[in-house]
């Protein structure tokens, strides 16, 4: 297990990190997420023995790694972009370690590592003639290569166009499930930490402003700018965070996170005084509309509230100056503050 005491790492007399605790229990997958620059990478350098700490303690299993070299900590790093050896073929770049370290067996090794990333049949290709992905899950099996207690991972997914990082979001979250890796990953994106982690690190600044179980962080985030990073569409406060609350069902709070999609344009029926089940419902101006292939995204001005997201299905009645009543949805909101 590896431990996070209070480790503070600073350049040049300034904190990037400051005062950080976290742990990463053994087997488990803990995402740390925050916008750029918030010192992110910093954190994992100092956990790989690449930055030293200016106070505070990094261990592993109790035992303080500070006098340890970073090749000594048994730790893989991968970085965002892989950084494979252009000119030797996927086999010799996944089997790099084995090599240096005259492992028995090292080809039979880098067959299953192959295997394990879905690249079975690319042992003979070089690294320049592969997609990104590809190239990803390469770097993937080269880390997983030397055995390490503990992977840290650096953005894994994005230096990958969308549709790349989506694919390989599920494939690095099975890989990892099935090598049982404890890792430790980083990333700004947080569709690429729900997809892969168990349990969420939010950091902002170079501080910590939140940590737990992804469900528990994501339904009660600890302040406005966490939901906001969260993907939450607004944050609303006072009378409107009242009369949103009401609607829902839920008990008032000074605040309420609102999701674009707990907001749904009801159907006519509804709107006529049918409602059942989702609360009372709004009943607002729509401002704006926007298409997508799925749903209607639009922005509705509503009594007591003002503008919020709001989302309706392709043809219903929601063009800009129409009144429409809004039916919420209590689990996509995040009530703040108590
Ligand atoms: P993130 O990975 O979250 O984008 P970083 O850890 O890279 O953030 O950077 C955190 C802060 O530390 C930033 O303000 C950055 O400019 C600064 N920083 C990072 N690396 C160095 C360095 N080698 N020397 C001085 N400042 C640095
Ligand atoms: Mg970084």
């Amino acid at each position: 297990m590896l431990t996070l005491d209070h480790l503070t790492v600073a350049y040049d007399g300034t904190d990037a990190v400051r005062d950080a605790s976290l742990v990463v229990p053994d087997g488990s997958v803990v995402a740390v997420l925050g916008p750029s620059g918030c010192g992110k990478s910093t954190l994992l350098r100092a956990v790989a023995g690449l930055e030293p700490p200016t106070s505070g303690t990094i261990s592993w299993d109790g035992a303080d790694l500070a006098g340890v070299p970073t090749h000594r900590r048994r730790f893989a790093m991968m970085f965002q972009d892989g950084q494979l050896f252009g000119h030797l073929t996927v086999a010799r770049n996944v089997g790099y370690a084995l090599r240096l370290r005259r492992t028995p067996d090292a080809a039979a090794r880098v067959a299953d590592l192959l295997g394990l990333v879905g690249l079975d049949g690319y042992a003979d290709r070089l690294p320049g003639t592969l997609s990104g992905g590809e190239r990803q899950r390469v770097a993937l099996a080269r880390s997983l290569a030397a055995d390490p207690r503990l992977l840290l991972l650096d953005e894994p997914l994005s230096a990958l166009d969308a549709g790349m990082r989506e694919r390989l979001a599920g494939d690095l979250d099975r890989i990892l499930r099935a090598a049982g890796t404890t890792t430790l990953v980083v990333t700004h994106d947080q569709e690429e930490a729900f997809a892969l982690a168990d349990r969420l690190v939010v950091m902002r600044d170079g501080v910590i402003v939140q940590q737990g179980a992804i469900a528990d962080v994501w339904a009660a985030p600890a302040d406005a700018a966490t939901a906001l990073f969260l993907g939450y569409a607004r944050v609303l406060d006072g009378a409107a965070a009242a009369t949103v609350l009401r609607a829902a069902g839920l008990p008032a709070s000074s605040s309420v996170a609102v999701r674009r999609s707990a907001l749904t344009v009801a159907e006519p029926s509804v709107t006529d005084g049918g409602a059942s089940g989702v609360g009372a419902g709004l009943v607002g101006v729509v401002r704006s509309t926007r298409a997508t292939p799925d749903q209607v995204r639009l922005v509705v001005d509503v009594d007591g509230v003002g503008e919020v997201d709001a989302v309706a299905t392709p043809g219903a009645p929601t063009a800009p100056g129409e009144r429409v009543a809004l039916a919420v949805e209590p689990a996509r909101l995040a009530p703040i503050g108590g």
